[in-house]
């Protein structure tokens, strides 16, 4: 048995339905489906998500949002009135409206997309439909997975197949949702309660590809990948899949497929827990984020102080902010941080710094970037690095940083924001035959 969720492009429009029952009904395995609300179509610009956050807004400011709910309106009715559905679209939006009017949360109104979108389809398809919110359970706003699960095998046992809402669930009888992009996660946990063979993620690309395709002109798409490898590569801003979507998956060993709605021939990329296939590249993906701003403390013997590095990253915690990553020698550190958490306290962090580690000199650089070079086929194989720094020198990039973890599957390279670009694309052309 298999869980598919469709993403919010695969229900833009009546066109996109008619591809994703064709999907749905080609393999009997498929038998949950999880839906986001309708994406940007042909005829929409916009997410439904975001114009009912919109309406949100504007309802919670006594202002009229009946302007923007009508683009809502429209979506779903062109989809009902395309497809020739029996639904009662009409008494759905009224209802959704009036919540909206007397004054829903922001959590109950931006989850009537998904709530609306799994109703149509399950009477496009034939399937029941069940809502998400007798299936989630979230505890203090986080999803409470156990919980989640009893009541996903308790309440589908009486569904032999079933349409579900993405995005939300139920805390105390309110709705709570996933931060954006959060019906991976409800497929994810669905398909870790069922046990299922699979756990089928349908959106409008064909998988992973390798790294950016706004850097290297049709990069090659990932076959395979394994949880690891995708932890590093997502780290580090790669998108396809909801982050906190593995984890329900990778105790089970489910595998994740990655497929493309407007292409469901093509393989996609199989996301696995182990993976002996060889990627005969080597590496698996290769990707990176800007905006980093390193700090560096030099102090004679700092080693030998013990508590030195704990003052450090004190400091850095007191302030709230998140360490990405700390190089060190003998006698120095750089801290690496987003310029994101760094920028608005970074005089403040200097002179906490200055004050507690009592250090020779203290220097900070902007405009770092970090790429990281990810592949389970670098383990225990001589001479990876060595091309990737050669590769990086050939093109004249200056190495800022460079950090490997044990687990040999990733190489994390600092390089100033300017080679970003570069350094990446040279890296990719020294494995990969470009396009
Ligand atoms: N509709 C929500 C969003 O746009 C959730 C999702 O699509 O997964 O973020």
């Amino acid at each position: 048995m298999k869980v598919a969720k469709f993403g919010g492009s695969s229900l833009a429009d009546a066109g996109q339905l008619k591809k994703v029952k064709d999907i749905i009904l080609e393999d009997y395995d498929r038998k949950y489906i999880v839906v986001s609300a309708p994406g940007k179509g042909l005829n929409n610009n916009h997410k439904v998500t975001d114009l009912l956050a919109m309406c949100h807004q504007l309802s919670d400011h006594e202002l009229n949002f009946n302007e923007v709910y009508r683009i809502i309106e429209d979506v779903y009715k062109n989809i009902v009135n395309d497809l020739g559905l029996e639904i009662d679209i009409d008494t759905i939006l009224a209802e959704v409206k009036e919540e909206i009017t007397s004054g829903a949360t922001y959590d109950f109104v931006i989850s009537r997309g998904e709530f609306i979108s799994a109703q149509v389809l399950a009477s496009y398809i034939g399937y029941d439909f069940v809502d998400a919110k007798d299936l989630i359970t979230f505890t203090n706003g986080v999803l409470d997975l156990e919980k989640s699960q009893e009541n996903i095998k308790k309440i589908l046992s009486n569904h032999d197949r079933a349409v579900i809402p993405g995005f939300y669930g139920e805390e105390d009888g309110n709705v709570v949702t996933f931060s954006r992009g959060g019906s991976d996660v409800t497929g994810s946990v669905i398909a870790a309660a069922l046990d299922c063979q699979m756990y089928e993620n349908f959106t409008d690309v064909s998988g992973f590809l390798v790294t950016d395709p706004r850097i290297v002109k049709n990069p090659c798409p990932i076959s395979t990948i394994t949880y690891k490898e995708l932890r590093e590569l997502s780290y580090m801003g790669a998108n396809v899949l909801h982050e906190e979507a593995i984890f329900p998956l990778r105790d089970k060993n489910i595998p994740i497929n990655i497929k493309n709605t407007n292409a469901p021939d093509l393989p996609g990329t199989l996301i696995l827990s182990t993976c002996d296939i060889k990627n005969k590249n080597i590496l698996t993906g290769i990707t990176g984020k800007k905006d980093f701003t390193s700090i560096t403390l030099e102090k004679v013997n700092m080693n030998s102080e013990k508590d030195f590095f704990r003052k450090l990253t004190t400091v850095f915690e007191s302030n709230d902010i998140s360490i990405e990553h700390m190089p060190s020698s003998i006698d120095s550190v750089s801290v690496l941080v987003a310029d994101s958490f760094i920028t608005p306290k970074l005089n403040k962090v200097l002179e906490e710094l200055k004050i507690y580690l009592n250090v020779d000199s203290i220097s900070w650089e902007r405009d770092i970037s970090l790429i990281a070079v990810v592949g389970r086929g670098m383990i225990n194989e001589k001479g990876v690095s060595s091309r990737v720094f050669t590769a990086l020198a050939k093109e004249g990039v200056n190495i800022k940083m460079i950090s490997q973890g044990s687990s040999e599957i990733n190489i994390i390279i600092g390089v100033e924001t300017q080679d970003f670009e570069k350094a990446i694309h040279s890296i990719y052309r020294e494995f990969y035959k470009e396009d």
